[in-house]
Order: structure tokens, then sequence, then C-alpha cells
């Protein structure tokens, strides 16, 4: 892996042409990134993961030929002269319930009044509905007669052995995304678990003087830990596990201290001290505890963002900003999640939207700037979802997505069409 250049003179800092671009950075930061080891997990904590086994029908489903109706089972050659106003009679014998296996057989003449899900009885070969039969003598019941007011074929309302899955059939393969029919169809072949890529641990620092963690008494001066929650939110959201650490104060011993305690973690992830402030200390500690990869990614908002590694543990340094290490977490930190969970789909979902309101973009960096987007008839239409700043939390609250302005792209002008990721599109 490239080395860091060295820190920029001052003035330089802003210089784009140093920064390294964001494909680029990303594809640097998933090098780092393989699918974690497969474990077993009980179904309903399966959902979302990924398979790493292939699943063989244990069983046929359904397992027995049953009735998808309530009503009789019957011969289908009975019923062969049946009419509206001709109606075939038959003798109800007995009578099948789900859950039972009747011993009654259907001989010609005779009906087993059954319901839904019950397996069909020796002897008959379909089923006609309660709205195609009449009661004739009161007694639609064991002993009573009724009479078919329609033919039915071989077959009917019936579900057989197998139609649905074969035993043997492969039904999922590894690789395999489990959404909740996924976890439905395993239930119904009897499994109780299922072999999927374990969750990545996802160590979160907070880093600076000023953090106070919510519900925590504040002085003067100092703010909330926002990044936390964010941060833990997003990790929890695509499938992580987060594990807090708390707050570091800008002091490289606690810095230290607090990363090197985190070595259960898959991968460590800081918010703030990565710029060029004088209390800027996490890629200090990258530096001398480790080695730091890249540092300032040609983004906006999210440029100083650093990654390296802690020992064996790779490290995301977020910037401090809050929207700033949102949108950062968005492009680095979800696709390294996705990818450790065994997902190939790494992008995030986009659509082409026209712009209501003009972008500016001087600073030669890609642009990720928040907007609202609605479905129109004529496509989807992208406006500002509120104030810009690197910092502004109700901006991003309000998006519905990021629209992509390119980094040579100074201006997008009202009107223009761009690519806008939706975050809040792949919840699956
Ligand atoms: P830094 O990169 O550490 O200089 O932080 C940049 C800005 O983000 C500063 O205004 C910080 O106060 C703010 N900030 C840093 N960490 C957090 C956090 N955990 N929650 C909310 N704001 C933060
Ligand atoms: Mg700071």
């Amino acid at each position: 892996m490239a080395q860091l250049a060295p820190m920029p003179a001052i003035g330089t800092w802003d210089d784009p042409a140093r920064m390294i671009g964001v494909d680029d950075a990303r594809d640097r930061v998933l090098a780092a990134f393989t699918p974690l080891p497969a474990i077993q997990t009980p179904l309903v904590d399966a959902l979302g993961l990924v398979l790493a086994e292939v699943v063989e029908a244990g069983s046929d489903l359904p397992p027995f030929a049953n009735s998808a109706m309530d009503g009789f089972a019957v011969r289908a050659a009975d019923t062969l002269a049946a009419r509206h106003d001709a109606r075939v009679r038959l003798r109800v014998l007995g009578q099948a319930a789900a859950g039972y296996v009747t011993d009654v057989i259907v001989m010609p003449g005779s009906a087993v009044r059954i319901m839904t899900g019950a397996p069909i009885p020796r002897g008959a070969d379909a089923v006609v509905r309660f709205e195609e039969t009449d009661e004739l003598d009161g007694l639609a019941t064991v002993g009573g007669t009724i009479g078919i007011r329609r033919a039915v074929e071989s077959g009917a309302n019936i579900r057989l052995a197998g139609e649905d899955v074969r035993a043997g059939e492969i039904v999922l393969t590894a690789g395999t995304r489990l959404r909740s029919a996924h976890v439905g169809l395993l239930a119904a072949l009897g499994r109780t678990t299922a072999t999927v890529h374990r969750r990545p641990r996802v160590a979160i620092l907070a880093t600076g003087d000023e953090i106070v963690e919510p519900g925590e008494r504040m002085c003067s001066g100092q703010i909330r830990n926002s990044n936390s929650a964010t941060v833990a939110a997003l990790v929890y959201r695509y499938g992580g596990e987060p594990i807090a650490l708390g707050i570091a104060r800008d002091t490289t011993d606690e810095l230290r201290a607090r990363l090197g305690a985190a070595t259960t973690a898959d991968l460590l992830i800081t918010t703030g001290g990565v710029s060029t402030g004088d209390y800027d200390l996490v890629k200090d500690v990258l530096r001398a505890e480790g080695r730091i990869d890249l540092w300032q990614v040609r983004l906006k908002p999210g440029k100083p963002l650093a990654f390296g590694w802690i020992g064996a543990t790779p490290l995301l340094g977020l910037p401090g900003n809050p929207v700033a290490a949102a949108v950062a977490f968005e492009q680095f930190a979800r696709p390294a999640i996705l990818k450790m969970l065994g997902r190939t789909d790494l992008t995030i979902p986009t659509v082409q939207a026209r712009l209501a309101d003009r972008i500016e973009n001087r600073g030669g960096r890609r642009h990720f700037a928040r907007v609202r987007v609605d479905a129109t008839a004529d496509g989807f239409v992208a406006h500002l979802s509120g104030l810009q700043g690197a910092g502004m939390l109700a901006g991003l609250a309000a998006a519905d997505g990021l629209a992509v302005v390119p980094d040579d792209v100074p201006v997008a002008e009202v009107g223009a069409m761009l690519p806008v990721q939706m975050l809040n599109w792949d919840l699956g």
C-alpha cells in the first residue's frame, strides 16, 4: 500500500491535486477487507446476512397432498354431469381437518368434508369449494347429502406434495442475502439456524475535549457527542455490531490507550481529530502506532478522512463535522461493512434526478449535496434539503439522498441531471 505523502505545507492543504479521489480511496479502503468467517445463527438473527452455505431441501414442500380450499374432497369423475340446475348428489362419509390424517376412503358417490391444509383422503382426486355445493338435507356433515353445482377436473384445488419444492432441490445458493421470504423458506424446511458470514464488530471512538455524551452535564463551550450515535446507528443499520468506546480527550496518550483496547474489533471508526488543527491527533497516533494508508480525500464534505491500521485492526478516521462524518461513512465504512458481511453489491442505490436548486462546487472535489427527492411524472426531482454546512444535522436529517456533483463541475445548474445516492432504499 502506498505510504502517505508528507504533511502538506500550510497553504497547500486545499489543493485538490494533492488529495486522493473518492473512487481510488474507496478501492484502497476496500482492499483491506474480506468476508468474515461463517457462523451458525438462529434464523431470526440471520435476516439481512449473507448465506455461507448451499441449502438443499431435505423434504418436499408441501410435504403431502392437501386441500387448497374449504369444501368437499370428491372423485372428479362423479362431478362430470354437475350443473347449476342439475346438481350431483354425494353422501358425506367423513371429515378431514388440517393436522389430522383421515382413514375414510372416498368411494364413488361420496365425499369427505375437508378444510384447507388437510391431507387429501384416499380415493379423492379433487376438492369442490363450499361455494359450489348445497346442503340437500340440512346436513352438510357426516351422514348428510350435498349437491355439487359445478364439475371439477381431477386435481382441482389440491396442492400436490413437492409442487413448491422437491426434496433434494437446491433452494438457496451461498451468497444469497437473506430476506424475510428466505427465512420463511428455511423454516418451512425445518431449519432453525442458517450458516452466514458473521456480523463485523465495529468499535466507535469519538474524539475531542469539547465533546460530552448525551445525558451528561455540559459546561459552556462543550457540545454533544452526536457522531457516535450516528455512526452506531449506521453500523447497526448496515448489519454490523457497534461497540461504543466513548470519547477520547485530545491527547495522544488517551487516544493510544482507547484505540489499543479495541482488539476484538474488525474495524475501528474514529470521528474528529483528523484535520489540520493543533489537536487533531488521530493521524499522529496512526503514524506512531501502526500505519496510515491514506489521508485527505477529494470529497465535500469529508476531506479530512484517514485510513490506516492500529496493529492488525483497520482504522477509518472520519471527520469530526457531523455531516462530513455521515457522508464519509456512507462512501467508505458502509461498503467495508457490506464486504465483511459477504455482500458483493457494495454500491449505494442511485437514481438520476433533475436539480430544482443550483449547487455550487468550487473546491474541485466531489460534492455530496443533501437533497430531498420527489418522484414526479417527469422522473425524480431533487431539492436541497436544508443548509449545506458540514455540521448541519437538520439538512441531513431532512435528506432522502446525496446528489453527487463531479469534482470538475464548479456549478450544477437548475435542470441539470445528477446521480443521487438514495440513503434509505436498502433496508432490505
Ligand atoms: P475536528 O475534526 O475534531 O476538529 O472536529 C470538527 C468539528 O466537528 C468541530 O466543530 C467539532 O466540535 C465537531 N465534532 C467533533 N466530534 C464530534 C462529535 N462526536 N459529535 C459532534 N460534533 C463533533
Ligand atoms: Mg477535535
